[in-house]
């Protein structure tokens, strides 16, 4: 009789703390890369402030409703596809050819459930059709005309080309194959390439990341951004990965999953694994970029070895943070660094 009036009470105090919701929060970023302020005109630093704040706001709302990460995620995103000023969707960076070719991943940090599509063209949001991939086909990634004619199967909205290219990147591509070396070169001073990552209420983390690759590249080159582990990666034992950089290293480094996995091996905090990820290996091996990154306790955490990264966050603790500069909220991640439990597993 005492056993049970102890298990009563025993269950009594557990429940609520059973039921109770875990912490919301979500991190987006826009790029990075040289990003000077003596090459910024106030007009676009404000409108690149204005959109990063819009898909922040918008995912963190999702959260705030009860919604998924992987909507959260989703939202954002179609919100930085839209917008001119990012290389991906409307805005994304042109080929030597002078077309649009965009790759797209999300990932389920619950299931591991994953989907991406490559070198899509004429898709207002490459994040749908990759979501599709993960919800509604039995692959992980769909590439070029493929990935289309799969992708009307659902009527995912069509732009014509003309609506994807501006003014700003076709000048950007004129410069660079102005340059004597253009025939090999890929834009390596500016990345733009969208992400998002977020954790819901259930403490499920989800990643997504959305571009237009790298301008002038050709013969079909796909980035790390559509490739899970390198520049997209969710496990909700660890943490939620969205990169920006020079493609070609996050792969080889296998970046967004090596964060997520130094965790789990050393129980580290996610401060101390991406930081390092970021500003010893990639930096070493003469890598620019950064990343956005949530662990399961919804700590964020944002390095970049670049001079700036266009970033976003809404924090566990319902705080705004919009960036571009390193020098933007230094005290970033105070909250995150302070809490370093992590079982490993
Ligand atoms: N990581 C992308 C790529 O290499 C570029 C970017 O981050 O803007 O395709």
């Amino acid at each position: 009789m005492i056993k049970l009036r102890l298990l009563l009470a025993a269950s009594l105090f557990i429940a609520p703390c059973a039921m109770a919701e875990g912490p919301i929060a979500i991190a987006v970023h826009g790029g990075a890369g040289t990003i000077t302020p003596d090459q910024m005109t106030p007009e676009r630093e404000l409108a690149i402030r204005a959109a990063l704040e819009q898909a922040v706001k918008a995912g963190h709302a999702v959260l705030d409703e009860g919604g998924s990460s992987l909507d959260a995620v989703t939202e954002a995103i179609r919100i930085m596809e839209d917008a001119p000023e990012f290389n991906a969707g409307r805005g994304a960076v042109l080929t030597e050819a002078g077309r649009v070719e965009m790759d797209a991943a999300i990932m389920d940090g619950a299931t591991l459930e994953a989907g991406a599509v490559a070198s899509v063209t004429g898709l207002r949001h490459p994040i749908d059709a990759a979501r599709r991939v993960m919800t509604d086909s039995p692959h992980v990634m769909l590439m070029g005309e493929g990935a289309e004619v799969f992708a009307r199967q659902f009527e995912l909205e069509e732009k014509p080309t003309e609506w994807f290219i501006t003014d700003f990147r076709r000048d950007q591509l004129r410069a660079i194959q102005a340059e004597p070396q253009a025939s090999t070169q890929l834009s390596e001073d500016w990345y733009s390439t969208v992400g998002a990552v977020a954790i819901d209420r259930a403490g499920n983390l989800a990643a997504a990341t959305s571009t237009g690759g790298m301008a002038n590249k050709r013969w079909g080159r796909v980035g790390d951004s559509p490739i899970i582990g390198a520049g997209t990666y969710a496990n909700n034992q660890t943490c939620a990965v969205s990169a920006t950089g020079h493609g070609e290293f996050f792969i080889r480094y296998v970046v967004a999953y090596d964060i997520c996995a130094r965790m789990a091996y050393t129980a580290r905090p996610l401060a101390q694994t991406s930081d390092e990820v970021v500003n010893l290996v990639l930096k070493n091996a003469g890598a620019d970029g950064g990343v956005i990154a949530i662990d399961r306790h919804g700590r964020i955490s944002m390095p970049f070895n670049t001079t700036g990264m266009y970033r976003a966050a809404i924090h566990r603790d319902g705080r705004l943070e919009v960036g571009i500069y390193r020098d933007d909220n230094r005290d970033d991640n105070r909250d995150e660094a302070s809490d370093s439990e992590i079982s490993p597993h």
